[in-house]
């Protein structure tokens, strides 16, 4: 049951198989908890597949909850755009979207039962001097004064916190757990703090919010969650977690297991690390080609299936790692290698003259989608007398490596004829501008009869024909594997992580759909962006790079 051909096996899953076997759980019920305050990122991608994989292998249940208990930081426009995220990556929430601002009320009753448990009290103290009674990993914390004050006064005060009563900051609810805990985050949390802020969901309901690690269980035993799953990070706060549910009346008993975060390299996994890319412009937006997020690698051309596949081979252990780029570029080349038509495009043009072409000659010729995918079927592509190839594919002369154009030699015109060049234009400064050269009209789809062979195949576009597009071609992001390790993660931005250039695209592009990705022979995969630029002119982005190279030139 645990392994299924998709998903592999894993500790979590290891869990689940014996809960289920001991009849401790009927079934599994998950959930997605994202906080609405940016947009998902690749690691969220891993948490979402590990939680809506397990409800689509056990026949279980997952739910979509957001955890909204910071409205300062939040906004209902990150809410919608991590619910078309979700549905992007193939999965679907059962029942309602929860949110757990729809448990403010219950949140609150269960904070007075701890107060009347004698399990929490108003704490008047400032905020730097509960850090410093906190203490630190090798000195215990001091108890607060207020600790001792009878739950009817802590009572009285929580209501007066909730009426609006006291300031932001001149006091918060604490726990009454253990000062001398070992475990930091029990040395009396905050659990309810001030914040006089509208919510998204709530309005301008309350002016107490509820803490994380509060809200968090009593959610999950709210929702019926079995199996909790989150990050490393929060090892030590399931003691917390375990506390509060041990110190309230609620029947559900949810459990918490931690999992390693993903982290990539040249790349931040954080929402808060990549608003800052946002709002001081590093970056064109949340979806810009070059960001780790969901809307960024979909806009890049990534495909639902490559995510997923990804986080498929990256696994869940509890091990902290920092996984390659190439892991992830692997995923969707694999993908579009078999999926994506080809297509022809020049990015770096000069001008290519077939002199025994009448002038104004223009040539419909079938190319296959897809070289051995005859099921892809064909388009017609337009040969003229004028086309255009890329001028590193021209040399006037070179050693027999070179498998490219050369004066006196033939290659051949993907999809077309061989051509020999026979001499070049040049401007001031030595740069070819236009080569001429001779077609062998004998070689449309078949070897010239005499057994020549061609130096290789080369690409090309239609001069006349063509489309003039904007091709933007990304790099990694930063210039480090680990920028998150940087004092400044703007110091390591790498200034070269997008080019632009002005290209020619062969014409059955310009029914391209947005992201559909093709490959553009020779030069790597692409997609459109949905968006032209500022003269009109279609923008492709480049989703990942080739790695294969072609055989010598028998089509
Ligand atoms: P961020 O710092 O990017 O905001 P977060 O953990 O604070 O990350 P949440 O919105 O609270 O973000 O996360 C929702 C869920 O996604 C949580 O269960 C969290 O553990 C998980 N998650 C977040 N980042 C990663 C990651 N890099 N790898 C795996 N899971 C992650
Ligand atoms: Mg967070």
């Amino acid at each position: 049951m645990a392994e299924t051909e998709n998903r592999p096996s894993n500790f979590i899953r290891n869990i689940i198989d014996a809960d289920l076997a001991a009849g401790k759980h009927k079934t599994t019920h998950t959930r997605f908890p994202p906080e609405p305050n940016g947009f998902l990122h690749i690691g969220h991608a891993k948490s979402i597949v590990l939680n809506f994989g397990i409800a689509q292998d056990y026949n279980g249940l997952c739910n979509l909850r957001f955890d909204d208990t910071n409205p300062e930081k939040e906004d209902i426009d990150y809410v919608n755009a991590i619910k078309e995220d979700v549905n992007w990556l193939g999965f679907k929430w059962d029942g309602d979207i929860c949110y757990s601002s729809n448990y403010f009320d219950q949140l609150f009753g269960y904070a007075e039962e701890l107060i009347n448990k004698g399990l929490a009290y108003v704490e008047f103290s400032s905020q730097e001097k509960i850090r410093e009674m906190r203490g630190s990993l090798k000195l215990p914390g001091q108890n607060s004064p207020y600790r001792e004050t009878s739950p009817e006064e802590n009572l009285k005060l929580f209501h007066e916190m909730r009426d609006g009563k006291f300031k932001e900051g001149e006091c918060c609810l604490r726990a009454k757990i253990d000062m001398a805990s070992s475990f930091i985050c029990m040395r009396d949390p905050v659990i309810y703090r001030i914040r006089f802020v509208n919510h998204h969901q709530t309005g301008d309901k309350w002016c107490i919010y509820p803490m994380y690690d509060f809200t968090h269980c009593i959610s999950d035993a709210l929702e019926n969650i079995t199996h909790s799953l989150c990050t490393l990070e929060f090892q030590d706060n399931r003691r917390l977690y375990d506390w509060v549910l041990d110190n309230i009346s609620i029947e559900s008993r949810p459990h918490q297991y931690e999992f390693s975060r993903l982290n990539l390299e040249y790349t931040l996994m954080s929402k808060r690390k990549l608003n800052t890319l946002v709002t001081d412009g590093h970056v064109e937006g949340w979806n810009d080609p070059r960001m780790p997020t969901i809307a960024g690698l979909k806009r890049r051309g990534y495909t639902p299936g490559s995510v997923t596949e990804f986080c498929k081979r990256i696994g869940v252990t509890k091990v902290d790692n920092m996984v390659e780029m190439g892991m992830l570029e692997a995923c969707i080349r694999e993908d579009l290698n078999e999926a994506a038509p080809r297509a022809l495009a020049v990015v770096d043009p000069i001008k290519l003259v077939i002199e025994n072409l009448p002038d104004g000659h223009v040539e419909w010729i079938d190319a296959p989608n897809h070289p051995n995918k005859e099921e892809m079927g064909t388009r017609k592509v337009p040969f003229s007398k004028e086309i255009y190839i890329e001028r590193e594919d021209f040399r006037e002369s070179a050693n027999k490596k070179y498998k490219r154009l050369v004066i006196d030699k033939e290659v051949r015109l993907r999809n077309a004829y061989f051509v020999k060049a026979v001499r070049f234009d040049q401007d001031e400064e030595g740069n070819v501008t236009t080569v001429y050269c001779e077609y062998d009209p004998t070689t449309l789809g078949k070897l010239p009869a005499d057994g020549r062979k061609a130096k290789g195949v080369i690409h090309w576009v239609s001069a006349s024909e063509g489309v003039e597009a904007e091709i933007r071609d990304y790099d990694r992001l930063f210039t480090v594997p680990n920028p998150a390790a940087e004092e400044d993660f703007t110091t390591v931005l790498n200034p070269e992580s997008l080019v632009i250039r002005k290209g020619y695209i062969e014409p059955s592009l310009l029914n391209a759909e947005a992201q559909q990705g093709y490959q553009f022979e020779r030069l790597g995969y692409y997609c459109f962006d949905g968006k032209t630029n500022d003269e009109g002119k279609m923008i492709f982005n480049k989703t990942v790079g080739l790695r294969d190279s072609w055989g010598n030139g028998d089509k």
